[in-house]
């Protein structure tokens, strides 16, 4: 039989399907590039691969010039910048990265956050909830409504739900608290879904009832802590001016009794926290905490009243940022583990193909596809930032209410459709050519607050440059420094 006939009924195809196209050409699959220093590009493609070129390769690359089977080469084939005739599975394996890194959205919705009560026996200037005082229980999310918010978490179709209680201080509705998580842990029974529930408090009022309670449904708490103690009670005033001390004594309370783990803080960075960015590290140090989130104000509420939120600007935030990060990269080099969050949650979209679920990290925004929020009047909100902006009598981002809507109303509706379509950074404008899009985000609320609008003017936008900064600086920390390198790549395991 002669050799070149097609072979029928075979698995076999032709032999010239086998053969090699190296060292003949390539083709360039879609990349982005932005500038990481005036020599050389960061070079990234929608799967989240970077490479660092020179001017000079990234010239070569784009002309068709690489030379066929040197290192750059083979390394740009590796991460799916360029394709020849050898990249047989090189687009199913691109599609199967895609799909990895957007695995979040197949589950809708896993965060729920139920605001119990505005009340507040604090009156921080930057509070960005606009907390009402302690008499106030017209403020106290009802029974009512807490019932029809349990029914909407379990129409989710998320394995894990996870039921976070914020305030004003939620532990003014500890009631409430203590009804919810047996209500919904006795339904669980029947759902057998992963649920974990969080008590986000200041822990002033933090008393052994509750402790008990926490211990006996595994309940985390996180608090707030700003750093020392005159910076912490200068932020956080409150009757006696002992929330620090409150604080440090309720973490101390919940680690006897629940465990070292059971207890995060965060901290909120004001006009006086810029000067000391190694004080508030050391706090958190000294406290025995494995990490620390850097945050900047939001602007929303007191904050904005009080002029807190624009007490600094994004360019003096990142260079307090950045002390910040060198020094607790200093930290773990002299042999003590303990990470910044906002650049782990960063590393790991840099290095891994797996998501964040942390809502301004997403494409589309994480804007009711991760994170509901069930405000005190019953009102849904599409995030925790969007209720913050109805306290200030803008009610864009309310998607619905308890009394009338579903789960499936809420998620389908064309608000929700209409707001996420357009916070997808793969098209909008200046993101959708920016380098480091895959690392990014969008913040509409964010957006919508500081510049009236949802898709924001990136070059003037704070969300943009603080990112941008970020992003950049961690990227030539991986590339230009070994030691630092090893510090972030162990942050990510
Ligand atoms: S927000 Fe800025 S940094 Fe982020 S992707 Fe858009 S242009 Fe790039």
């Amino acid at each position: 039989m002669p050799l070149d006939l097609p072979l029928l009924n075979s698995s076999f195809n032709a032999k010239d399907k086998y053969r090699s196209r190296v060292g003949t050409s390539y083709a360039l699959l879609p990349f982005k590039f932005i500038k990481l220093d005036h020599k050389r590009y960061i070079v990234t493609n929608f799967v989240g691969e970077y490479v660092v070129l020179s001017r000079t390769s990234l010239h070569a690359l784009i002309q068709h010039k690489l030379e066929i089977n040197s290192d750059l080469y083979d390394q740009l084939k590796v991460k799916h910048f360029i394709i020849d005739g050898d990249s047989t599975v090189a687009l199913d394996l691109l599609a199967c990265k895609y799909r990895t890194r957007h695995s979040l959205l197949k589950n809708l919705t896993s965060l729920f956050i139920f605001v119990v009560s505005l009340r507040c026996e604090h009156s921080c200037p930057y509070c960005q909830v606009s907390r009402q005082s302690q008499d106030r229980q017209a403020f106290d999310m009802q029974l009512t409504h807490a019932e029809k918010a349990i029914d909407f978490v379990f129409s989710s179709p998320s394995p894990d739900l996870k039921i976070e209680f914020q305030g004003g201080e939620s532990l003014l509705n500890f009631e409430l608290i203590r009804w919810i998580v047996e209500r919904v842990s006795h339904r669980n029974d029947i759902e057998s879904r992963n649920v974990s529930f969080v008590i986000a408090t200041n822990l002033a009022i933090l008393n052994d009832d509750i402790l008990e309670f926490c211990a006996e449904y595994e309940i985390d708490i996180s608090t707030s802590l700003d750093g020392p103690r005159e910076l912490h009670n200068a932020n956080r005033p409150r009757p006696n001016k002992n929330s620090y001390e409150l604080t440090i004594e309720g973490i101390k309370r919940v680690r006897d009794r629940l465990g070292n783990d059971a207890v995060s803080a965060l901290m909120t960075t004001t006009p006086a926290s810029l000067s000391q960015p190694k004080a508030i590290v050391d706090e958190y140090l000294q406290q025995d905490f494995s990490s620390i989130f850097l945050r900047s104000i939001s602007p929303y509420g007191f904050a904005v009243k009080t002029g807190v939120a624009s007490g600094y600007s994004s360019e003096e935030w990142i260079i307090f940022y950045r002390s910040a990060l060198d020094y607790i990269i200093q930290i773990n080099l002299e042999g003590t583990p303990f990470r910044e969050e906002y650049a782990s949650m960063l590393l790991r979209k840099i290095l891994t193909p797996f998501p964040t679920g942390y809502v301004d990290l997403q494409s589309p925004a994480g804007l009711g596809l991760s994170c509901l929020t069930f405000n005190y009047d019953g009102s849904i909100y599409a995030s925790d930032e969007s209720r913050m902006l109805a306290e200030m009598d803008d009610y864009t981002f309310r998607l619905g209410t308890l009394d009338n809507d579903t789960f499936a109303d809420v998620i389908s509706s064309e608000k929700l459709i209409g707001l996420l379509s357009e916070t997808m950074t793969e098209s909008m404008p200046m993101c959708a050519d920016c380098g480091i899009q895959p690392y990014c985000g969008s913040d509409p609320v964010f957006h919508y607050a500081t510049q009236s609008e949802i898709v924001g003017h990136k070059p003037t936008s704070g969300f943009c440059s603080k990112n941008m900064e970020i992003i950049k600086h961690l990227i030539h920390l991986l590339e230009d420094h070994e030691d630092s390198s090893l510090v972030l790549r162990s942050w990510i395991s």
